[in-house]
């Protein structure tokens, strides 16, 4: 996969960006609020669908413009094709090669990225919040179908908390929403699982690589208040029957707090060093290497399961690590003949990743 050329408009700051960019890497110099991570973002908004960070779709679009457009051409398994994505008046419409998409499986069509920022420390340093949505632009980008399913049990989750909020409700009419719900849930519960089977031994042996701690990371995934099934080894309906289960166990409660106590809108993703928890106990340096770590895993599996390579989008990030991993990163990036964009405030830091047909960005306000 690669993209051929890219162009944004009313994107955040940006007006009207054109460029071919370079097979391997791009790199956008800027000082601080000149649009570099707006560059990023309209890039990552093409390729998922969804913005890189929290907020309403409305905030992307260029204050006093009706509506942003971003598109892309992009090199897939030999054949051209172009994918564009618009937002106005707060909604989202895909179009591939021009003509409205009809559905997300024929917009992404093998379109796959990876982001790297310095926002993804959360994985380590926040809340569970912040970690199931790392793990779960995990699980999108290697099962784009889970962009639906994801909204297919949050869909069944508010539906079912609207009904606890509104007070006592028949124990026959709950079962309806608890089986949508267990069937939805079980489904995210299954793809999360596929995902840290696959990721998790990557990520820990890079980390191993990386760390320079004398203990093994750990990335774990287990899901909260399911009972005793087997996570590990039970097939989806085994995991719906649990699911809703335990969505039986706990209806009083649920009922008397008004919101679904168990679920994989609950689940956390563990982090450990040593078996510590990475949280408590890692440093700074060593939490940063945790999702180096995970990040490189996370191409790598990419580019094993779907034979090529994502693009990557990379802000700022040398600026957040040491010498030597930032050098260990560059030089990963410059072998690994990925398509990559970067920015950076100082070029200076990036310089390892760059070749001979390295585009290099000024991004100035007004450009
Ligand atoms: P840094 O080096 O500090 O990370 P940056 O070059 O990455 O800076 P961006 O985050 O890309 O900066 O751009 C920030 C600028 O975009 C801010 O000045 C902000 O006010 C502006 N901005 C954000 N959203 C919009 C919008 N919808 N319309 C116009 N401008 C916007
Ligand atoms: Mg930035």
């Amino acid at each position: 996969m690669r993209l051929l050329a890219l162009h944004v408009q009313d994107f955040r700051n940006l007006g009207q960006v054109t460029l071919a960019p370079s097979a391997h890497a791009s790199i956008a110099v800027g000082q601080n609020g000149q649009g570099k991570t707006n560059l990023l973002e309209a890039l990552y908004f093409l390729a998922t669908l969804k913005p890189l960070r929290a907020g309403r779709l409305s905030e992307l679009v260029k204050w006093g413009a009706p509506s942003a457009r971003v598109t892309g051409r992009f090199l897939l398994k030999g054949a051209e094709r172009e994918i564009s994505v618009e937002v106005a008046s707060g909604v989202r419409q895909a179009f591939v090669d021009g003509k409205k998409a009809s559905s997300l499986e024929e917009y992404f069509g093998g379109v796959s990225v990876v982001a790297f920022t310095p926002d993804d420390l959360e994985v380590v340093k926040g809340g569970p919040d912040a970690r199931r949505a790392f793990l779960d632009r995990a699980v999108f980008n290697r099962f784009p179908a889970f962009l639906r399913e994801s909204r297919e049990y949050a869909r069944a989750l508010k539906n079912r908390n609207r009904l606890l909020k509104a007070g006592p409700v028949d124990a026959a009419y709950l079962e309806a929403y608890d089986e949508t719900l267990a069937k939805t849930g079980a489904r995210v519960y299954a793809r999360r699982r596929a995902l840290m089977a696959e990721l998790a031994p990557r990520a820990q042996a890079t980390f191993a690589s990386i760390g320079r701690t004398p203990e093994p990371a750990a990335y774990g995934y287990h899901p909260a208040h399911l009972g005793d099934v087997d996570f590990a080894g039970a097939d989806e309906p085994a995991l719906a029957v649990a699911l809703k289960e335990a969505l039986a166990a706990r209806t009083r409660r649920d009922l008397d707090r008004g919101f679904t106590s168990v679920g994989p809108h609950v689940d956390d993703v563990t982090v450990t060093l040593g078996k510590r928890s990475a949280r408590a106990y890692a440093s700074q340096g060593q939490q940063r290497a945790l999702v180096l770590g995970w990040k490189i895993a996370e191409i790598e599996n990419l580019e094993a399961a779907m034979g090529f390579l994502p693009l990557l989008l990379l802000d700022d990030v040398s600026s957040e690590l040491d010498p030597e991993r930032n050098a260990y990163l560059m030089n990963y990036l410059a072998a690994s003949g990925a398509q990559v964009f970067l920015t950076t405030t100082d070029a200076g830091l990036v310089r390892g990743a760059a070749a001979k047909d390295t585009l290099w960005l000024a991004v100035r306000t007004g450009e």
